[in-house]
């Protein structure tokens, strides 16, 4: 099969938010960057969403630290049972750790009604406060939760962050984006009946847009359904070029610099 063009060379990609720390992918991971960078996905963050993946995110990212790989940590709102008092003290630890980029993933998760929301508001504000003492950008999971989510963004003046696979609208994309925040589309950007979601990448500027797998959910065209992994950024920038109407090759270094911008190297 060929990948690309064989007369030119590709665009970088930066997958912003994978999960070569879950079971799916864990078992292989070098065999996963691997074929990342025959797509020519050559950075990525691995994203923690509780204790037993925010550990495996950082070995990872000391693993293939040379290989672009890096770790952001945090508890996700389904698992934030998991984060209590003793569960920060050793979160704060990683944060110091030079491979360890942002904090996340964290968010509000309003959709599913089994997990207790005052839990996830009080983890949710923790993340935050201590994205601002370690002055670390955030990585937020929203879900039929941004009215919440904005609420909480503006009153503890949080600048930046990556709005991750966003699947929300075009006006909520704009009040993120004036906030500050970046806007990253996953493999939903892909998919031919997700309207709302092209109209949404369409009024993000081109200095605030993001791409990510959150492999291994949310496969992309043509691979959807299937177990995602890193190398499939590639078809996330060729679905966001068509919608937006740009140069695939413009778009892959357009968020590589973002993503650069957004977590500079400790
Ligand atoms: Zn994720």
């Amino acid at each position: 099969m060929t990948i690309y063009d064989p007369t030119k060379i590709p665009g970088d990609v930066y997958d912003t938010h994978t999960h070569l720390n879950d079971d799916a992918l864990y078992h292989d991971v070098a065999a996963y960057v691997g074929r990342a960078h025959e797509f020519r996905v050559m950075e990525m963050n691995v994203v923690g969403y509780d204790a037993q993946a925010n550990l495996r995110a950082i070995q990872i990212a000391h693993d293939f630290a040379d290989e672009g790989v890096r770790a952001i940590v945090g508890f996700q709102p389904e698992d934030t049972g998991g984060f209590d008092a003793a569960a920060q003290e050793p979160l704060r630890q990683q944060l110091s750790d030079p491979a360890v980029i942002g904090v996340g993933e964290t968010g509000l998760d309003w959709h599913f009604k089994g997990f207790d929301r005052q839990t996830q508001l009080a983890a949710f504000e923790k993340h935050l406060q201590l994205a601002t003492e370690f002055d670390l950008p955030v990585t937020i999971h929203m879900r039929d939760s941004f009215d919440d989510i904005y609420r909480i963004l503006q009153e503890q003046g949080i600048k930046k962050f990556e709005m991750h696979s966003f699947a929300g609208d075009w006006h909520q994309a704009e009040k993120l984006v004036n906030l500050g925040g970046y806007i990253s589309f996953s493999g939903m950007v892909t998919f031919k009946n997700a309207k709302e979601i092209h109209e949404a990448a369409k009024v993000v500027p081109l200095d605030r847009l993001l791409v990510e797998t959150d492999a291994p959910y949310l496969a992309p065209v043509p691979h959807r359904g299937k177990t995602n992994e890193p190398a499939w950024t590639k078809f996330v920038v060729d679905g966001l070029a068509a919608i937006l109407g740009i140069d695939r090759d413009e778009l892959a270094q357009i968020t590589m610099r973002n993503g650069h911008r957004l977590w500079p190297k400790k």
